[in-house]
């Protein structure tokens, strides 16, 4: 677990991956879902992998 920007307790919890296509987002990219299981916030990274402007 690593430490939740709101709460900052180490309370964040991986859940899964998806594709940009996946959550409907324009381009390439992956989508990493975890949340916080101390305050319930809902953590979304969003890396473009396709590098074009
Ligand atoms: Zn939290």
């Amino acid at each position: 677990m690593y430490e939740c920007f709101h709460c900052l307790q180490k309370s964040v919890i991986w859940d899964s991956d998806f594709d940009f296509e996946d959550y409907g987002y324009d381009g390439e990219g992956i989508v990493h879902v975890c949340h916080c299981a101390n305050c319930g916030a809902d953590i979304e990274y969003r890396i473009r992998t396709d590098n074009q402007d």
